[in-house]
This record gives structure tokens, sequence and C-alpha cells, in this order.
């Protein structure tokens, strides 16, 4: 037995139609898994079909927004109607708003909170009934190098990463019994839509990363493909509550 085929599996990636995401999506799709990809833009979405799709993967795209609850309910209905179970989940979708703490709006708070750390609280909980179905599954949620670290510019979304660590740990307590393992992957800086936005706002970030980057280079969405299956298959049926950093070093350079 292969221990990380992922034939006869069925997966979700929020945000999976871009970025890390969709390098995960890969990741799954060429170990057997049929794929949802899961985004608010249409021709993103479709876009990331097609390419799944040319892997020679089952693939299906639907439109959520994961700051709301019926959405991401109706998602996980979707994918189970689709292709008949749901077996991994991967919480990824994710964003932004990079300002000093005193200019944030409680609403920007919020919009920060809801869509990185209240949401895959709510795709967990909806897929859960699906994966006890399932005789077990996994769930895999997106932290960040801010999981671990602070930055002046980024308190929200810290505040939302480190919370991810900590649901995933709850979470893989909760759930083992069920034969459900959780666990985090925390992403160095990588090259995405999200960071080329960062590269424009945040002077001198390009070289800083690569300078305290042992690897010496930043991070690519294909970087996140082997992690992914790892984390879906029986290979890591032990591992669970963890947070592992995919990041060329970045988090243990002194
Ligand atoms: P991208 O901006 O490329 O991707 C973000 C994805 O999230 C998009 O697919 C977007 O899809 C989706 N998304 C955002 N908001 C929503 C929403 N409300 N509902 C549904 N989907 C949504 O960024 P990355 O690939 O860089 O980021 C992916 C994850 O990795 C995030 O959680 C991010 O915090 C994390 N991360 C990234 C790092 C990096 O260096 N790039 C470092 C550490 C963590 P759509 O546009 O269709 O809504």
């Amino acid at each position: 037995m292969n221990p990380f085929d992922l034939s006869n599996r069925v997966a979700i990636v929020t945000g999976g139609n871009g970025g890390i995401g969709l390098g995960m999506a890969r990741g799954l799709a060429n170990a057997g898994a049929a794929v949802v990809v899961a985004g608010r833009n249409a021709d993103k979405n479709s876009a990331a079909i097609a390419q799944l799709e040319s892997l020679g993967a089952k693939a299906a795209a639907v439109e959520v927004n994961v700051t709301d609850q019926a959405s991401c309910q109706a998602m996980i209905a979707f994918a189970v109607e689709r292709f008949g179970r749901l077996d991994i989940l991967i919480n990824n979708a994710g964003t932004n708003i990079r300002k000093q703490p005193i200019e944030y709006s409680l609403a920007e708070w919020h919009e920060v909170l809801e869509t990185n750390l209240t949401s895959a609280f709510v795709c967990a909980q909806a897929a859960y009934p699906e994966m006890q179905r399932a005789g077990g599954g996994k769930i895999i949620n997106i932290g960040s190098m801010m999981s671990i670290f602070g930055a002046s510019f980024a308190v929200p979304y810290a505040a939302s990463k480190g919370g991810i660590v900590q649901m995933t740990k709850g979470l893989a307590t909760a759930w083992a019994k069920d034969n459900i393992q959780v666990n985090a992957v925390l992403p160095g800086w990588i090259d995405t839509d999200l960071t080329r936005k960062a590269r424009e706002q945040v002077k001198g970030l390009h070289e800083r990363v690569l300078e305290r980057t042992p690897a010496g280079r930043w991070g690519m969405t294909d970087d996140f493909a082997g992690i992914a299956v790892f984390l879906s298959s029986p290979a890591s049926d032990f591992v669970t509550g963890t947070a592992i950093p995919v990041d060329g070093g970045y988090s243990v350079q002194g």
C-alpha cells in the first residue's frame, strides 16, 4: 500500500483557486484525490478546475464566501453531493489588512478575524458530520509565521493566525476519537498575490525575507504540494494537533 495514495478521497480547499491553496490542490490531485476548489471569484475558480482536470483529476468548483456560515455549509453539501463523501478539508482562505494598530476600524479587525479564523472553525464544524460518516478525516488549517512572531503592521492577522494554532490543538483533541486528524501548516514568505501586495506596501520586505530565509529564496506555491499530501493521507494517521512550518528555515534562523 502506498501511504500517500489519495485515490477515492474527496477534498475541499478553501481559497483553492490561487496561490498556496492551488499549490496544495495540485498536490492532492496528483495523489489521486477529487478536489473541490472553493473561492469567491468564479473566473479564478474555473481556471483552477481546468488546471486540476489537466492533471487527470476529478475537480469541481463552488462559489463560497467563508465569512458566511450558510455559504460554508452549502460548500460542504456541494462536495458531498458531487463526489459522495468528504475526507479532507483545507482551511486556506485568508486575507490581510496592513496598517499600524491605531489605524484599524473595528470592521477591519472583524474582517480579518472572520476570514482567517472564524471561517476555519465554521467550515470544520460543518465538515465534522461528513467525516464521521466517512469513518475519519483530515483537516488542515493554514497559519503563518505570524502564528509565532509579531509584526507591527499586521496585528489582527497575527491574532487570527495565532488563534489558528490553538484552535487546531483543540479540534485535534476533540476529534481524535473519530479518527479525524487536525493539523496546521505555517507558511514562510511565499510568492503569491497576497505577498505581492505586501512587497508593494512594506518597504524593504523583499530583501529582508531573502536575507533571513536560510533557503535563500521566497517559497513557491508548489512547495505546499508535499505537506498537503502528507497531512491528507494515511501517512499522517498518528500526527495530530501539530503546526508544521514550511518556511525554508525562516522560523529557526537565530
Ligand atoms: P492569495 O491571495 O493568493 O489567496 C487567498 C485565497 O483566499 C484566494 O483564493 C481567495 O479567493 C480566498 N479568499 C479570500 N477571502 C475569501 C472569502 N471571504 N471567501 C472565500 N475565499 C476567500 O493568498 P495566499 O495563497 O498567499 O494565501 C493563502 C493562505 O496562506 C492564507 O490563509 C494566508 O494568510 C496564508 N499565508 C500566506 C503566506 C504567503 O507568504 N503568501 C504566508 C503565510 C500564510 P477569492 O479571491 O476567489 O475569494
